[in-house]
């Protein structure tokens, strides 16, 4: 019997491919870059399941172009890029990649907060030119992290991860999140629920883990910005769009905020022209699960959602499983 057809947007890992090969006829886009999308659009069209990342947007236009697609398999955890009642209404599963990345996005986050807060990525320019003429008492200070008051906005899998490594820091810890945590969890994680208006009065840094969603774009706006400390930090390592990045750039002028640090933006691969040249930025090419150990797990992740699926299983990670036609 012949193999149903896959198509993988990126040649992946060969842990992935070994399991995606077990299992279909697999097309691979065989190089590291974004899949143009009228290849995209031309390669699914015969193909019964499809591989991609958060680069390619899956839409009802792709959707049309694919009438045998039974499954989309992201290689993240965040799936806005696809379009998932659409998926629902053709009858094609989505399924992600959460749990494996929880760490390795939280580290991350951890290490632009420390960044931004210590000038690190200034300190390394300035060495690299060879002028720095030794130390000084007023030389690049940055703001202490110990002690101070974090806010994590969005307490899911990441969001309390990031908790976790600031009970470290001795840190006070408030989280918002649309449903509150089980006593159990903020106890143990030491964290105090706060709506976001407390949050963002108190916090020295606000650390963004929301999926984006209708609700969580531009939720950092003007009137977040103005609500924060002036000396506070913004950390986003979750979707660019939950950020208004003008506001964030207006923001950073008016010296309403000290500073702030991203992996993700609202126009990726652009980011907002007022950010580049500031030096109270720290910017990051979205690479909150880039470790080689993640990004395997990752892509086996998502391959063996999509071989479970056509072995007649329920893959470990639908998203939309309970809403098909069965
Ligand atoms: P998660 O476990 O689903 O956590 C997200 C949390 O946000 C949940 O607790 C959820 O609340 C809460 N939430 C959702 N919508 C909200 C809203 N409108 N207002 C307030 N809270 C809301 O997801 P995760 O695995 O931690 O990942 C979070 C996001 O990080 C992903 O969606 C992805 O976009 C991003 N990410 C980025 C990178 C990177 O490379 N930079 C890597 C991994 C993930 P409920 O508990 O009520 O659902």
């Amino acid at each position: 019997m012949s193999k149903p057809k896959a198509l993988a947007t990126r040649p992946l890992f060969p842990a992935a491919r070994a399991i995606l090969e077990n299992n279909f006829d697999v097309e691979y886009w065989p190089v590291q870059e974004k899949i143009p999308r009228a290849e995209l659009l031309k390669r699914v069209a015969d193909k019964d399941a499809l591989v991609c990342l958060l680069t390619e947007k899956v839409d009802d236009e792709l959707l049309g172009d694919a009438p045998k697609l039974r499954i989309v398999s992201t290689v993240s955890v965040g799936y806005d890029h696809i379009d998932v009642p659409a998926c629902t209404r053709r009858n094609v599963m989505v399924t992600n990649t959460p749990g494996v990345l929880d760490e390795t996005t939280a580290d991350l986050a951890w290490a632009l907060l420390m960044a931004v807060a210590r000038r690190v990525v200034e300190g390394d320019a300035w060495m690299r030119t060879g002028t720095w003429p030794g130390w000084e008492l007023n030389q690049l200070l940055g703001s202490d992290v110990f002690g101070k008051t974090l806010g994590v906005v969005g307490f899911g899998r990441i969001g309390r991860r990031v908790a976790r490594r600031a009970l470290g820091f001795q840190m006070r810890v408030l989280y918002y999140n649309r449903s509150r945590a089980e006593a159990e969890v903020e106890r143990e994680l030491h964290a105090e629920y706060a709506d976001m208006d407390r949050l963002l009065r108190e916090s020295d840094f606000v650390s963004l883990h929301v999926p984006l969603n209708a609700e969580t774009r531009h939720l950092m706006s003007t009137s977040s910005f103005e609500k924060m400390k002036r000396t506070a930090y913004l950390i986003n390592t979750a979707r660019g769009p939950v950020v208004d990045e003008a506001a964030l750039v207006r923001a950073l002028e008016e010296k309403k905020i000290a500073g702030a640090a991203l992996d993700v933006y609202e126009n990726e691969p652009k980011a907002h022209s007022g950010l580049l040249a500031r030096r109270d930025v720290v910017l990051a090419p979205h690479i909150g699960s880039a470790t080689i150990e993640t990004r395997t797990k990752m892509a086996v992740m998502a391959a063996t959602n999509a071989a479970d699926f056509f072995a007649g299983r329920r893959p470990p990670n639908a998203l939309n499983a309970d809403a098909l036609r069965s």
